[in-house]
């Protein structure tokens, strides 16, 4: 009977898509709906019941060539439109994506598996970018630098970089798309999008509506499939100067070093360890709110959420127990499902990656007080786990769960807290919860991370800057310094001025 409800709403949702022309299989090549040149497709699985819902290309060398050279040609034209007409056209893009954000947000549920309203969430997040980048559009302008000599005059213009390839993960399928889109068309670049293979489907519909919103054909591409060909093509094209990933650290990695070859500027969003440290001296029901939203949303499957809980020892007895009540009356079920908190894993991969992790930490000593096996639901259902007694050298502290486990660290002292929680090679996003102003301000400037909470858990926003530190990456996202990242400076010298 499950699964056979969910059938009926992928059909509904299907029926809707199509007539509002949101329904797309397939990749997006100067402007025209594009197979793979030899046929080929894979597909695209609904996670919480396995089921394919669509069949899309398996893309590779060349059809990214022709991306690349489509968004070379629309380059010419895009950066020479008005400021203000670019800034027109992506706020035109904004309204269609809230227009059709109920639509959207059920797509990311279909195929990402996130609670339907955390998904249209998502897309008011994700839409923002795009309105906050047509804002800004209108305020990329150089300077004038006092001259040193009479007869000279020093000005220093920006400029869109170029092409640009986005290459994006699957646990924000929207977001993590408009997040680089949005700057890089508002600053005049173009863009070939390589969704990940697993969510192709709200990338799709995004650029359709990029389209239907005057947004001119080889300003948006998308490609999909072979992602290593993908990648490749788009590192070894001159044509391409700036790649801008989301996804783990380690393909980030690799871009980074195939970057090399053509000199490309290279932004990186990447994984993250994130601590949150939970004070003696906390609001503990801020705290509990904090950790819970931070911790559990999106299933655990978020770069910024928290990784390891590290709580001071006068309370982590009273706040396990307090923490595993409110875990345990987690609703966990199929995203569509009413008051469904938590919905499935990616796939059966990220259930196996969740469950080595918890087996690691029992062996070395740590103790399961909620959840620690799948659920009843089926294959990539998880229980929500709360954790005691991990400690900073088992795997579960060192590498990025990303699915729904709280290990719980015991620590005595402030200086403790920092070493613990900057004991680590990523550098995303820390969370902190005091009632010290002093503490938090300290602490704040001790930690090693690009993003810090103070007594929140959810703290993105467009207007703020994103991005990690050490090996969670490169340059930051969203706000006014996010433009910069698509964005040279030229230095003119204007001499022999009588
Ligand atoms: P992933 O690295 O496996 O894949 C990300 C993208 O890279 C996908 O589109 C994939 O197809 C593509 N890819 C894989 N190999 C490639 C190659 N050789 N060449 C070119 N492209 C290639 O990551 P994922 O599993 O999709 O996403 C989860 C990861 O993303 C987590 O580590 C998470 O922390 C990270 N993430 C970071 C942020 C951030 O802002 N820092 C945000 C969201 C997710």
């Amino acid at each position: 009977v499950f699964i056979r409800q969910i059938n009926m709403q992928a059909q509904n949702l299907a029926a809707r898509l199509t007539s509002s022309g949101l329904l797309h299989t397939q990749g997006l090549v100067g402007g025209k709906w594009t197979d793979a040149y030899d046929g080929k497709t894979i597909k695209v699985c609904n996670p919480a019941t396995g089921e394919v819902i669509a069949n899309v290309p398996c893309m590779g060398k060349k059809e990214t060539n022709d991306a690349v050279n489509s968004a070379f040609d629309a380059f010419n034209s895009w950066k020479k439109l008005t400021a203000a007409d670019r800034s027109k056209r992506l706020r035109k893009w904004y309204d269609l994506l809230m227009a059709h954000k109920e639509e959207i947000g059920q797509l990311i549920t279909l195929e990402q598996g996130k609670p339907l309203k955390e998904a249209i969430g998502e897309v008011s997040y994700g839409a923002s970018f795009i309105e906050f980048s047509a804002e800004e559009a209108k305020r990329v302008y150089g300077d004038i630098i006092p001259s040193p000599l009479p007869d000279r005059r020093l000005f220093v213009l920006k400029q869109p970089v170029g092409v640009v390839g986005a290459i994006t993960p699957w646990n924000f399928p929207l977001a993590m798309i408009t997040r680089k889109v949005g700057p890089a068309l508002a600053c005049g670049c173009t863009v070939v999008i390589k969704p990940s293979e697993l969510t192709p489907l709200t990338a799709l519909a995004a650029a359709e509506l990029s389209l239907q919103a005057g947004i001119p054909p080889g300003v948006v591409n998308v490609v999909m499939g072979n992602a290593p060909e993908i990648g490749e093509a788009l590192l070894s094209s001159s044509k391409v100067r700036k790649i801008t990933f989301t996804g783990s650290t380690a393909v980030g990695k690799k871009l980074m070093a195939g970057s090399a070859g053509t000199v490309k500027k290279v932004s990186l969003e990447l994984g993250g360890n994130a601590p949150c440290i939970i004070f003696d001296d906390a609001d503990i029901e801020v705290a509990l709110k904090g950790a819970l939203a931070t911790k559990f949303r999106n299933s655990g499957q978020t770069c910024v959420c928290a990784n390891r809980v590290l709580v001071q020892e006068g309370i982590y007895d009273k706040f396990a127990d307090a923490f595993s009540t409110a875990v345990q009356n987690m609703k966990v079920g199929d995203g569509f499902g009413e008051d469904v908190a938590q919905g499935p894993l990616i796939n059966e991969a990220a259930v196996q990656k969740v469950e080595s992790l918890i087996k690691d930490a029992v062996s070395k000593g740590a103790k399961v007080l909620v959840g620690g096996k799948r659920h009843s639901l089926g294959m990539t259902f998880y229980e929500p786990t709360v954790m005691t007694d991990v400690k900073s050298e088992m795997l579960i502290s060192r590498e990025e769960v990303f699915g729904p486990v709280a290990p719980l660290l015991k620590f005595k002292t402030e200086e403790e807290a920092i070493h613990m929680a900057n004991d680590t090679n990523a550098g995303l996003a820390a969370y902190i919860f005091t009632t010290n102003v002093q503490r938090s301000w300290r602490v704040a400037e001790a930690l090693e991370y690009g993003i810090v909470g103070v007594n929140e858990g959810l703290v993105s926003t467009e207007v703020a800057p994103f991005g990690g530190v050490k090996q969670s990456g490169l340059g930051r996202e969203g706000s006014k310094y996010g433009m910069d990242e698509y964005l040279e400076l030229k230095y003119v010298c204007l001499g022999n001025l009588s």
